[in-house]
């Protein structure tokens, strides 16, 4: 028997938003051995990643909380409680701060990790009993953008494509996306529809990353300039009449606009400030517009950064004027970052209410209102602070309690040696995690012990719009315990429960869900999904509706050419190129730059010490051009010190012509390393910060 496995059990990957169907094989006494792709699953048919294939061991890693911890002020010693008096306690401190400085005075700070009926319940929660408008999550730092830019362009969020679309297309643009290594199975998807047939490859990235040495054609674009390069990829395209007109009239609208600013990027303008030169945008403008179906893809190249909003809407742009929305092989597809970002995206509330519902439209409040019995009024008319905002809100005391769900932002967030000292001013943090390591408890009056994955029940969402079930693999460690379990206790504690129903189970709350989700011409509608169908189905695409039949939802959105906005129409839209990143100079003449490794998973918590995943790739390293270490006298392997206006780190170098001369590259998932230097400016409608522009120099030691 293949590792002695006695029982294989169906989940869904836990990392990436890929999505990969997995099965965790458990042995004679039940304890999880090993993992495999699931053969039949239409992600990833049988393949999974170097994350994948030692997923089962996170169970048992190091560092896993086992019991509710509390003490009176950070760096004292921990006292073990009972969930009992954590949670009563809890409520209590959650309580006297609202009391004494205003109900948006405690803060909650979520994920994009736990399970979608994990998010609905958190949101129910905080909207609901806490009633903190300062609630917001993790995405912020990698999604936000996205959210925004499809709500900008198509009136609604969700992605409109799927990976199936890589079989039709006829040319593919990867924005800041470096599939291999961030999303290994959707590359392999990519790889596989190239083999069977031959369409341009083009990878925009300052880098020459992995993705970038497969490709057709790699611009290595100046960090911040995507819009310049958008914007003259459409004067190419309106002045040579490659547009899809047809297309524009009826279903877009704003297209004066957007042809009056674009003639002022022309190639040779757009040239000197994105520093593609002038004939390869003209090659690529007229490569997509002509193409019978193109689509572009982009990740974090895009959103983090001063403009990612308006990159999203430039790509979105891009693809109306072409006609390449909604069409196999033509569409605009955000590769999300988090196993279930898009899980709280549509059902966690942190923007707003739940199913896409916002805050500042009176029928959704109503809606919800009646559908939870939580008074009307009890609803903020608009949304809080987003999380970058929330940060520094407890700089200036206007936020004293703050509760952190699997997140880490010690590691995660720009400036973390400001983080420190953020964290320290607060009266009560409670940090929520399956791992009591994670560099934030430190900083924490309360930890609580969260089941970890496939210890509990559940769906994700991934990038594709599927809907994948996690079954329950294992019983939670020690007295660790679900995040589900532990919202719908604390809920207990506040007086509005009295009249409000909690789901007793996921599968009750995603009951709930479904039927939020009913209604004449929405999009996020799951109201034919359950439990079991998701799992015979190995995942469904929203949206599915109870009157859907067989076990498919849609695999693309916008087919028919009618978008969520109040006319039906997509919103092209102007977008001037500002600007504003802080640029190399004399004194600080790197550009710095960070991404992912295949290896890691975000801030490290579980692959940081899973054997194979942390033996791969077990320290920080900065990439640097041979030459420019040459101008230095820098060694390979050789520690440098990086400096930035923020901070310094030490790190060690790795020559590679991957970067060019003026630039260094740091992975980001390591704790005090690139984030001591980021500078991390905000985009203005998305408050993503730009994690992949900044100025720093190198100090040889
Ligand atoms: Fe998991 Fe993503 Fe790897 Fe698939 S590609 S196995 S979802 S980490």
């Amino acid at each position: 028997v293949d590792k002695h496995v006695a029982e294989w059990k169906y989940t869904t990957c836990g990392y990436c938003s890929t999505g990969c169907s997995i099965e965790v094989g458990l042995n004679e006494a039940g304890k999880p051995v090993a993992t495999r792709g699931h053969a039949e699953a239409d992600v990833n048919r049988g393949k999974l990643c170097i994350k994948g294939i030692f997923e089962h061991e996170l169970f048992e890693a190091a560092g896993r909380g086992e019991v509710p911890l509390v003490r009176d002020k950070p760096y004292d010693s921990w006292r073990q409680t009972s969930w009992d008096s954590a949670l009563d306690k809890m409520a209590s401190e959650i309580t006297r701060i609202q009391e004494t400085y205003g109900r948006d005075s405690f803060a909650v700070v979520s994920t994009g990790q736990i399970l979608t009926e994990e998010f609905y319940t958190l949101g129910k929660l905080v909207r609901g009993c806490i009633g903190t408008n300062n609630y917001d999550g993790n995405t912020t730092l990698c999604m936000a953008s996205a959210v925004s830019g499809y709500k900008r362009s198509f009136g609604s969020d969700g992605p409109p494509g799927c990976y199936d679309d890589f079989e039709h297309t006829h040319c593919l643009i990867a924005w800041g996306s470096n599939l291999p290594e961030q999303h290994p199975i959707i590359y392999w998807r990519l790889k596989e529809a190239l083999e069977k047939r031959k369409f341009p490859l083009i990878v925009v990235d300052p880098r020459v990353t992995m993705l970038a040495q497969f490709a057709d054609m790699h611009l290595p674009i100046t960090p911040g300039t995507d819009l310049v390069l958008l914007n003259s990829l459409m004067h190419v395209i309106l002045a040579e009449g490659l547009e899809d007109r047809d297309y524009i009239e009826k279903h877009t609208q704003g297209i004066e606009a957007v042809e009056e600013l674009v003639k002022q990027y022309d190639p040779v303008t757009a040239s000197k400030i994105c520093g593609i030169d002038e004939d390869t945008i003209r090659n690529v403008a007229r490569l997509y517009a002509k193409a019978p179906a193109a689509m572009s893809i982009w990740t974090m190249g895009i959103n983090q950064s001063t403009h990612g909003s308006d990159g999203v809407v430039g790509i979105n742009n891009l693809n109306l004027v072409t006609g390449n929305i909604g069409k196999p092989g033509g569409t605009s597809l955000s590769i999300t970052g988090q196993c279930n970002a898009m899980g709280t995206r549509e059902w966690s509330s942190c923007s707003g209410l739940p199913g896409y519902r916002a805050l500042e439209n009176p029928a959704h409040r109503k809606q919800i209102s009646e559908f939870w019995g939580v008074d009307e009024d009890f609803f903020p008319e608009k949304r809080g602070m987003f999380m970058t905002d929330i940060f520094p809100a407890i700089e200036t005391g206007q936020i004293k309690g703050l509760w952190l769900v699997a997140t880490n932002p010690m590691t995660s967030m720009p400036q973390s040696s400001r983080i420190r000292k953020t964290l320290e001013k607060l009266d009560f943090l409670v940090v929520q995690d399956a791992y009591q390591d994670v560099e934030s408890t430190q900083y924490a009056h309360m930890y609580l012990p969260a089941a970890v994955w496939a210890e509990k029940e559940g769906v994700f969402t991934n990038t594709e719009r599927r809907v994948n079930i996690v079954r329950q693999v294992v019983q939670p460690k020690a007295q660790s315990k679900a995040d589900f379990w532990i919202f719908t206790e604390l809920a207990k504690r506040f007086p509005n429960s009295a009249n409000m129903t909690f789901a007793q189970s996921p599968a009750e709350a995603f009951v709930e869900m479904t039927e939020l989700s009913k209604g004449e011409g929405r999009t996020l509608n799951i109201s034919g999904m359950d439990h079991d169908k998701i799992e015979a189905a190995r995942g469904i695409q929203w949206p599915y509706r109870d009157s859907d039949d067989g076990l498919k939802g849609d695999p693309r959105l916008y087919a028919d050419g009618v978008y969520q906005t109040a006319t039906g129409k997509a919103n092209l839209i102007a977008l001037p190129f500002i600007n504003n990143n802080e640029c190399p100079d004399d004194d600080y003449p790197f550009w710095l730059n960070s991404g992912r490794v295949v290896e890691h998973f975000h801030t490290r918590t579980r692959t940081g010490k899973i054997g194979n995943c942390n033996k791969f790739s077990p320290t920080p390293y900065m990439e640097m051009n041979p030459d420019a270490a040459r101008d230095l006298g820098v060694k390979h392997q050789s520690y440098v010190r990086l400096v930035s206006r923020r901070g310094d780190s030490v790190v060690m170098v790795q020559l590679t012509q991957r970067v060019p001369r003026n630039m260094v590259f740091i992975p980001f998932h390591f704790h005090d390393c690139v984030n001591r230097v980021s500078l991390g400016l905000l985009d203005p409608h998305s408050r993503q910060p730009a994690f992949k522009q900044c100025a720093v120099r190198v100090e040889p030691i």
